[in-house]
C-alpha cells in the first residue's frame, strides 16, 4: 500500500505511556501514525501532515484538547477532519461541551482499547471508505478498494495507479471539487515534489480510460478550481 492511501491518524496526548500504547495498536490497524504532546503541536501538525482523524486528548498543556477542536471544526479546511475526543471526566456536561464543539466522538478515560480502536476505523469508514476495504459506487462506475478493480457497466477498466488513486479520490466524495494542490497531497503523497500540471496529465488519461468502454466523461473541470466527479 502506498503511504498516500494510508489514513493518517494525529495522535495528540501528553501522557507519553498513553500516547505510546495508542500509536502501537494504531499502527498495528495500518495507519500511519503522527505524534503531538501538546495542543500547540496538534495545531502545527495539522497543517503539515493534512490527517484523516485526530485521537485528541481534552486535557492537554498549552492549547487544550477542547480549543483546538473547536479551533479545526471552525476552520472549512479542516472541518472535515474527524475528530474522536478523550477524556478523563464522565460527567454529562463535558459530553455536551464536547459535542457542541463538533467532535466526532467521544471516548471516556479509562477506555479499552479494542473499542477506541472500533471507534476509529467507524469513523474512518465514513471518510475515508477506500481505505477500509469497500466497494466505491458512482452511477455505472464500481471501484473495489480490496482487488483494485474498476468496472464500468460491469465491464473492467484498465487503469494505471496513479489513475487508479485519482479516481479512488474522486469516488470517495462524488461532486467535491478538488484543487490540483489538494490531489497531489491526497494522491502523490506530501513529500514528493510533484509539478500541479502533472495532474492535468493524469487527469486526462483517467477521462480516457473511464471511457474505454464508451460512456460519458464523468469528471468536471472547474475553471480556476480544479476537478470534481459529477
Ligand atoms: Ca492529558
Amino acid at each position: 500500500m502506498a503511504a498516500a492511501d494510508m489514513p493518517t491518524v494525529l495522535l495528540v496526548e501528553d501522557e507519553p505511556a498513553q500516547r505510546e500504547v495508542l500509536a502501537y495498536n494504531l499502527e498495528a490497524e495500518g495507519f500511519r501514525v503522527v505524534q503531538a504532546a501538546d495542543g500547540e503541536e496538534a495545531l502545527m501538525l495539522v497543517e503539515e501532515v493534512a490527517p484523516d482523524l485526530l485521537v485528541l486528548d481534552w486535557m492537554l498543556p498549552n492549547v487544550s484538547g477542547i480549543e483546538v477542536c473547536r479551533r479545526l471544526k471552525m476552520n472549512p479546511e479542516t472541518r472535515a477532519i474527524s475528530i474522536i475526543m478523550l477524556s478523563a471526566r464522565a460527567e454529562e456536561v463535558d459530553r455536551v461541551r464536547g459535542l457542541e464543539t463538533g467532535a466526532d466522538d467521544y471516548v471516556i478515560k479509562p477506555y479499552s482499547v479494542v473499542e477506541l480502536m472500533a471507534r476509529v476505523r467507524a469513523q474512518l469508514r465514513r471518510t475515508r471508505p477506500s481505505t477500509m476495504g469497500v466497494m466505491l459506487e458512482y452511477e455505472d462506475i464500481r471501484l473495489d478498494t480490496e482487488s483494485h478493480r474498476v468496472y464500468r457497466s460491469d465491464k473492467v477498466l484498465k487503469l494505471g495507479p496513479t489513475e487508479f488513486r485519482l479516481l479512488t479520490t474522486f469516488m470517495e466524495k462524488p461532486g467535491r471539487v478538488w484543487s490540483r494542490d489538494q490531489l497531489l497531497d491526497r494522491v502523490w503523497g506530501r513529500d514528493i515534489y510533484v509539478d500541479t500540471r502533472t495532474v492535468d496529465v493524469h487527469i486526462g488519461r483517467l477521462r480516457k480510460a473511464l471511457s474505454q468502454h464508451g460512456g460519458e466523461d464523468p469528471l468536471r473541470t472547474v475553471r480556476g478550481a480544479g476537478y470534481a466527479l459529477g
